[in-house]
């Protein structure tokens, strides 16, 4: 065995099957691309699906690939064993219907033991393979020379997604040796058993069948290999070290952990898996974020989150209490920077993504804390329970962590139902494990297309119309002569003008015709051997294969497309140009209609960026610049500067959209002659789609002109029901609006001028009758209630005086008395009102400080008011 970085490693592994003629295929995004069915790429095989499902014939059938890859279900693992991340590299050969089992086999064993490569001893190397499949166990004993006691068959070795290609599989232990059957059973200690001793380092599958819709196996008819070796793992065996986290992929991040925590590695097994789980998460999140995923609540975002959330719990363990994590980013970026120096590149913003969201959660974990105080104030003095539900929901809905809640419960004198929140656990990963089961499968090879490798051209970039064989038709996998019934068809030609949706540009639609059929074109996309497949719809007559037809593109259509299309382009540069290089395509969609971009951005462009935005497009197109398109080395298109979209894979040999170095992108798309066909151009939507990313909807040319004069009828609505003139709108608006706050102004003088009027009506009418205060005087109030308001009024102004009010409308008198507390000894409210109603043929009464009361005699009210006078006098 020889002391390898991981480097190294990964370096060998791809020069060892380079030199079995292999292709190297380079490490893809973590984010898939055109796959929705994976929310992350778990796996080298993941990015190769294409090849492995026959979409797509590989250049060269061997493939050899590091790749980076997320595993979420592993988790709960990562921290407390030695060999489990949630990022880890997938140093992988694939053979696409090339060798097989034999060659796969000779092929790990001769890098793992050969003295030249891994030289690994191989009395300590042990195999799995499935019960069923002698294949593979006789060239273990009888090529490889193995032993059979080193040959164990594993029920679980079989590799089925779903729909697609699957088969057994056999993976390769390494025997780490006696000291490392800590924590596990005697009856986990064997190879594939769940223990530290017998690592597995590299799985080989061998896929044979296609896994049908209906539930059935058939052989594949292209056998292929897949197989996945762990750089972490292999590292810890040639570094000869316990765990993965102490090889040199890992140690740098440790020691930065541990200046910042100023606790030590290596001393306290609880502390060292706060290490490990840190470590390990701030890897997933580094090159997540740098791949072009954001956190957020659903998806990969919440991944991100819940990884992130993770780390800083964690971190508690190591007495952090601040935003951390991000201050590690630097330290994966110069770990991994030679095979990946995106991280590097994008680290910035990486750590501005990462310190944000650890900061939100930190405030998240005081309202978490809040949360927990309502549900503990509902079963405090009740059941003295938390309820599972009720933690599951701090812990999913809120991101606090389980573990707070029993710690906080507990401080409490509360319990929590532990085994209620595992049962809402279970719920949830099932939902995710169903979720995960629809959607992993690949798709079913279609053998009709895929055995189909005759040629077509395509014409589209320069005409929009064309005569044409049609080389095949293809129904439900099948290749017929003719066809003349209602469902769709697949149709070849050898040549063709009908553009393939890809790169975000639409398929052309159109109409095929000879003199007897007339056919529709619904759509186009890219067959698995490059050829533009039409799926048609016959309106009359019939196909038939080897027959001649005209086949043309619906022109109109297509111009609008391919002004889009270039809008497209120079609005990227433009918006680069004002928000920064960080504002990355993150999708688009090219139409006849309009365009829509996405890309990667944290906040809302402000009104003046997207108008900046606009004015350079609008520029661009009024200087008329030309669009050159060119094939070229992809070497040279880099020194061009060209931007390549973001995981988009290219080929040697790329196209390069050239307008003018203004903008220069390589792009398979079809694009104007000069940017001056564009005609306008014209934003009218910014929104934001997710977290970090940003979406504009965009139009030009006819539809940018629509686009004004639907803004010009509004303008001439407002004119009218304004009643001037376009051009004095905002004269007259701001003219409205200045009356408005006059009037207002008058408004309130008014109020106030009227309210002061009555309370100054009131001291005049104060008088001393022997000794106290008193008002006693008739006001405006339509009816008792606002008799007892104005009293209201009158009475916080005149705190001391016996007030009486009476007011009279409508034939009726209202009246109603107050008296100061410290007064009531003397004179009573009620008594007072009392004696007023009676003068006006009412009744009234009440408490001693306040009385109510009222009559039918409106003549008589001056005489209650001065029967006021009399009482205090008396
Ligand atoms: P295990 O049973 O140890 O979890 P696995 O069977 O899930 O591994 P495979 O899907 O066969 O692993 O992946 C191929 C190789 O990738 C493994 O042999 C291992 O070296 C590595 N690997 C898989 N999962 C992880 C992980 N979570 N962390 C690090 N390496 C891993
Ligand atoms: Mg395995």
């Amino acid at each position: 065995m020889k002391e390898l970085t991981g480097n190294e490693i990964r370096d060998l592994f791809i020069e060892f099957f380079k030199g079995k003629d292999h292709m190297v295929e380079p490490s893809a995004p973590l984010v898939p691309i055109d796959d929705d069915s994976l929310l992350w790429i778990n796996s080298g095989v993941a990015t190769l699906k294409k090849y492995f499902d026959g979409r797509i014939t590989p250049e060269n059938p061997r493939i050899v690939n590091a790749q980076k890859s997320i595993r979420t279900n592993d988790i709960e693992n990562v921290g407390f064993t030695a060999r489990h991340h949630t990022f880890f590299e997938m140093l992988g050969n694939f053979s696409i219907g090339d060798y097989f089992k034999k060659e796969s086999i000779a092929l790990a064993w001769e890098f793992l033991t050969s003295e030249e490569w891994m030289a690994l001893d191989e009395s300590l190397l042990y195999i799995t393979v499935h019960p069923e499949d002698m294949d593979a166990y006789n060239i273990w004993r009888d090529e490889i020379g193995l032993s059979e006691d080193r040959i164990i068959r594993i029920e679980g070795n079989f590799w089925d997604i779903g729909e697609g290609p699957c088969g057994p599989n056999s993976e390769i232990f390494y025997d780490r040796g006696p000291d490392y059957e800590y924590g596990a059973p005697a009856e986990e200690m064997y190879p594939g058993g769940e223990n530290e001793r017998y690592l597995e380092i590299w799985n080989l599958v061998f896929s044979e069948f296609n896994h049908n819709s209906d539930g059935t196996y058939t052989p594949l008819p292209k056998k292929n290999i897949d197989t996945g070796m762990g750089l972490e793992r292999m590292a810890s065996i040639v570094q000869n070290v316990p765990t993965n986290f102490d090889t040199d992929l890992f140690t740098p991040l440790i020691k930065k952990i541990e200046e910042v925590s100023g606790k030590a590695y290596g001393e306290d097994d609880a502390r060292d898996a706060a290490f490990k789980v840190i470590s390990d998460h701030i890897r997933t999140v580094s090159f997540a974020i740098g791949d072009g995923a954001l956190p957020s609540n659903e998806g990969r975002g919440y991944v991100l989150r819940r990884l992130l959330r993770r780390a800083v719990r964690f971190s508690k363990e190591l007495g952090i209490n601040e935003a951390f994590m991000f201050s590690l980013v630097d330290t994966v970026a110069d770990i991994m920077e030679d095979f990946y120096p995106n991280v590097k590149e994008k680290s910035d913003f990486i750590k501005e993504v990462v310190r944000k969201e650890e900061e939100r959660f930190l405030s998240t974990l005081d309202e978490g804390i809040r949360i927990y105080e309502s549900f503990r104030a509902s079963v405090k003095d009740t059941t003295g329970v938390i309820s599972g539900e009720d933690a599951f929901k701090l812990y999913d809905t809120y991101g606090f962590p389980y573990e707070l809640t029993k710690e906080y419960a507990e401080n409490d004198g509360l319990t929590v139902d532990e085994a209620g929140f595992m049962e809402e656990m279970k719920k949830q990963r099932e939902r995710a494990r169903s979720a995960r089961k629809a959607g992993e499968s690949m798709q079913v090879q279609s053998k009709t297309l895929a055995d189909f490798t005759a040629p077509s051209t395509f014409t589209g970039y320069s005409s929009m119309s064309e005569e044409a064989e049609l080389l095949l038709i293809a129904k439900d996998d099948e290749a017929l002569d003719s066809y003349d019934g209602e469902e769709t068809v697949e149709l070849i030609f050898d040549r063709t003008p009908f553009y393939a949706v890809s790169g975000g540009q639409i398929a052309d639609t159109g109409v095929i015709r000879n003199d007897t059929a007339e056919i529709h074109v619904e759509g186009v996309y890219k067959g698995p051997n490059n050829q533009n497949v039409h799926i048609a719809r016959i309106v009359s007559g019939a196909v038939e294969a080897g027959e001649t037809y005209r086949l043309h593109v619906n022109e109109e259509k297509r111009r609008f497309i391919v002004k889009n299309h270039s809008a497209t382009h120079l609005m990227h540069q433009a918006l680069k140009d004002t928000v920064g290089e960080h504002a990355n395509q993150a999708g688009s969609l090219v139409e006849a209609e309009r365009l829509r971009f996405d890309f990667s951005h944290l906040n809302p462009l402000t009104e003046e960026e997207i108008r900046t935005i606009e004015d350079a497009v609008n520029e661009r197109i009024y200087e008329g610049l030309d669009v050159r398109i060119s094939e070229m080395p992809i070497e040279e298109a880099r020194e061009k500067g060209a931007m390549a979209l973001f995981g988009e894979k290219y080929g040697d040999v790329v196209r390069v959209v050239d307008m003018e170095e203004y903008s220069v992108e390589l792009c398979g798309g079809i694009h104007v002659v000069n940017t001056s066909d564009i005609g306008l151009f014209k934003i009218v939507s910014e929104t934001g789609i997710g977290a970090g990313i940003r979406r504009i909807e965009a139009v030009t040319s006819r539809y940018a002109v629509e686009y004004y004069k639907e803004k010009e009828g509004l303008i001439e609505e407002v004119a009218s029901s304004l009643k001037v003139k376009e051009e004095n709108i905002t004269k007259k608006i701001t003219q409205l609006y200045d009356e408005r706050a006059a009037l207002k102004q008058e408004i309130k003088e008014l109020k106030s001028a009227s309210a002061k009027e009555k309370l100054s009506d009131l001291k005049d009418i104060k008088q001393e009758v022997g000794g106290v205060e008193l008002i006693a005087t008739e006001v405006d109030a339509k009816n008792a209630k606002e008799l007892r308001s104005v009293m209201d009024d009158v009475k916080s102004a005149n705190q001391d005086a016996v007030i009486a009010l009476g007011s009279a409308s409508d034939g009726k008198v209202s009246l109603v008395v107050t008296v100061p507390k410290e007064l009531t000894d003397q004179f009573k409210a009620g008594e007072i009102m009392k004696g007023m109603a009676e003068r006006v043929g009412g009744k009234g009464g009440g408490r001693p400080d306040m009385a109510q009361g009222g009559g039918t005699e409106p003549a008589n009210l001056t005489k209650a008011l001065q029967f006021v006078n009399e009482y205090i006098n008396n």
